[in-house]
């Protein structure tokens, strides 16, 4: 009924319904603002699954929020609930194992995909191990370069007669990399295609 000359945006603006006045409004912007930054520290674990895309059991679960942490390289899903933040996958763990982890605990992914972009929250992908257990598989997994199946689906490619320039197509690598692949100037270390992971 009442109109104010600093009316901002009207009672439309507010979702609490404040009347049109600008004090009010502002005051109810700042409500909601605290609202939500609650809303934030009070949210539940099981709403980590709001920002999983679930796919097959067998199948990479990609996180689609948009808070990751971390390193350029090595970058994680996270998500904040209960005033803690930490990754959503560790989350899944603990919501479907029913175990809280501690922080000697890691998450180790069978699939690799960890980290960005695909942040896999497949609780079939993890399995719990030790500091030591995650130095070993780094290694053995080459995580800074190529995964070794991909490697050795190179290698297997260019058996094939597959052309360097098509695999570098096909995995959206350089010709040099795959170059290097073939020539065994990198990923010597992985050994011969045994067909084994
Ligand atoms: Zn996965």
């Amino acid at each position: 009924m009442s109109v104010a000359p600093f009316i901002y945006g009207g009672a439309s603006a507010c979702r609490y319904n404040a009347p049109d006045s600008c004090i009010l409004l502002l005051l109810c912007s700042n409500l909601a603002a605290v609202r939500s930054m609650d809303a934030t520290m009070k949210r539940d674990p099981i709403d980590v699954f709001q920002l999983i895309a679930m796919k097959g059991p067998d199948e990479c679960w990609p996180f689609i929020g948009n808070a990751w942490g971390g390193q350029k390289r090595d970058k994680r899903p996270y998500f904040m609930a209960n005033g803690r933040r930490t990754m959503a996958y560790r989350w899944v763990w603990e919501l479907v194992t029913g175990e809280q982890l501690t922080e000697a605990d890691m998450i180790l992914h069978s699939c690799d995909n960890g980290s960005w972009p695909i942040g896999c929250c497949n609780p079939h992908h993890m399995r719990k191990g030790s500091h030591a257990d995650n130095t070993a598989d780094m290694t053995s997994r080459q995580r800074h370069g190529l995964p070794g199946t991909v490697v050795r689906a190179i290698r297997r490619l260019l058996d094939q007669g597959q052309t360097q320039e098509e695999i570098a197509r096909l995995y959206g690598l350089t010709r040099e990399t795959v170059s290097a692949i073939a020539t065994q100037r990198a990923y010597k270390h992985l050994g011969e295609d045994n067909g084994a992971q």
